[in-house]
């Protein structure tokens, strides 16, 4: 297993505190991690800024070539992969390899595409005698920090658009789940010049919290917390870092009386409990229409019932535990205290599962009203709430009456009410009868306390490359 950071181009073992890097199938200590020293990350940031001046200056062609070579490295060990995230993760290991390597490939991949292919406004005589032209430019060392959910995954949307847009990256992977990002570090020191990618490890108050305060860093990219963002910014304001943030979420889901409802409770069954519902566009918070209301609590509630977790062969699993017993206990808070609401009813669910690792099983809380916590705050567990409605104007306020402002999605036969809805969701997303689909030609991003940065698209280059205007006099 690789251990190492890698700091322009070496690999060197953390010389602070180590971190107990977990299974959470059964809370094992899978290994000790010791964390970056301030020195190192010192190092890692200067070797990016260092790197900067000759990775700025290669052709998208260049470039692209690497983003390609990195995918078909990361194809050819799919597998490899694919395992250690599913130990360090806990999730099933067909996800893993099956759904999520695959979608890591094709990130590298679309970005190898895009970085040679950018278009903008046309050169021109704006000012009579001279021509102006834009460019788009890197922004310079990019600290990149990732959250836990989906490691690898995270490092592919941060990563491409990065290093495809010309920046040099100080990539931090949560303390939980490092071990796939510390396996990719070998294969982009091979691939990259050194110190194009740098990989620290540690926790967020220590080594992160000192990454993005170094002076060698342009720019702060975050996908994490609400509270963790925020942190961000105090720290960009002081030397006036660009900032990428991909927030929580806590995505509506609007059913009309017309939707197909054997379609939305598969549809539930699967993006309301896909990784645990450890997952920032979750089909999480349904309102469902007053006719549509009690058969989709009564089918919803079936369905979950035969979602396989905890089976001994996990090929067989569909969901996996929670990450850590911290993530679990605050799920089956949330849970408690909304089963303390008279007017709430927990129709499956609603209980910690086994003696060892985290899992939490998966649970259908119905009856509950909007200004409900359990409706209001993000949970990050395989916890879906349905609220019931009366019309489409208190379904769309309610769904827009949130801090979140990532994902969402409307279910119904009409095209029209599909199209009217959608079109006042304040979410960074809306999918029509479908749920957290995602492509890598379409950007993933938030409205509202959610962020502002997009990932994956020509967009998440956009926001790794700065817009400049050159002019020329005649
Ligand atoms: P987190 O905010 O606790 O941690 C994210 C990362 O930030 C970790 O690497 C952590 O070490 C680091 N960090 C924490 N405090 C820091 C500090 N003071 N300075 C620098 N770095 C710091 O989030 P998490 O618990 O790992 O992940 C879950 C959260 O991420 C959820 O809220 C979820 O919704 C969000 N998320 C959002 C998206 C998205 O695309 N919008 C995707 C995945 C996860």
């Amino acid at each position: 297993m690789d251990t190492q950071l890698l700091i322009n181009g070496e690999f060197v073992a953390g010389t602070e505190t180590p971190e107990p890097i977990l299974d959470p199938r059964s809370g094992a200590v899978i290994l000790d991690l010791p964390e970056a020293s301030a020195e190192q990350i010192d190092a890692a940031a200067r070797g990016a800024a260092e790197a900067f001046a000759g990775w700025s200056r290669t052709t998208p062609a260049e470039r692209s070539a690497a983003l390609l070579r990195i995918a078909d490295r990361i194809e050819a060990e799919a597998e490899a992969f694919g395992r250690l995230e599913s130990l360090n993760c806990g999730k099933p290991v067909n996800a893993a390899i099956g759904d999520e390597i695959p979608a890591v490939v094709d990130c590298f991949r679309f970005f190898a595409g895009a970085v040679r292919s950018m278009h903008g406004p046309v050169a021109g005589e704006y000012l009579a005698g001279h021509t102006s032209m834009i460019r788009r430019d890197p922004v310079g060392v990019v600290a990149s920090i990732a959250p836990w959910n989906y490691p690898l995954m995270m490092m592919a949307w941060k990563l491409a658009p990065a290093i495809g847009g010309g920046n040099t990256v100080v990539f931090k992977p949560s303390e939980q789940t490092p071990l796939t990002a510390l396996k990719l570090a070998r294969i982009l020191a091979e691939e990259l010049p050194a110190g194009v990618v740098n990989v620290v490890t540690g926790r967020g108050e220590t080594v992160g919290n000192t990454l993005i305060h170094h002076d060698a860093v342009d720019m702060i990219s975050l996908t994490g917390d609400v509270a963790t963002g925020k942190k961000m910014l105090q720290a960009a304001s002081k030397s006036v870092k660009r900032t990428h943030l991909e927030l929580g979420g806590k995505a509506p889901v609007i059913v009309f009386d017309d939707a197909d409802l054997d379609e939305v409770v598969a549809s539930l069954r699967a993006f309301g409990y896909y990784n645990a519902g450890q997952d920032c566009t979750a089909a999480c918070r349904v309102y469902a229409a007053d006719k549509a209301y009690e058969r989709l609590v009564a089918d919803l509630t079936a369905a979950v019932e035969s979602i396989a977790y905890a089976r001994a062969d996990d090929t067989e699993n569909e969901i996996g535990p929670l990450i850590s017993l911290r993530q679990r206990d605050r799920v089956a808070s949330f849970v408690e205290r909304a089963r303390e609401l008279p007017h709430v009813e927990v129709t499956t669910g609603g209980a910690t599962h086994g003696t060892s690792g985290f899992y939490y099983r998966p649970t259908v809380v119905a009856g509950a009203r909007q200004e409900d916590e359990i409706v209001q705050r993000e949970v990050f567990g395989p916890v879906v709430s349905i609220t019931r409605f009366s019309d489409v104007d208190q379904a769309v306020t309610w769904a827009n009456d949130s801090s979140y402002g990532l994902a969402s999605s409307v279910w119904t036969r009409d095209v029209g009410r599909a199209m009217a809805t959608a079109a006042r969701l304040r979410y960074g997303c809306t999918w029509i009868n479908t749920h957290f689909m995602l492509v890598n030609e379409m950007p993933h991003g938030g409205l509202k306390q959610s962020g502002y940065g997009k990932d994956m698209s020509i967009y998440a280059l956009e926001d790794y490359t700065a817009v400049r205007h050159v002019m020329v006099r005649h």
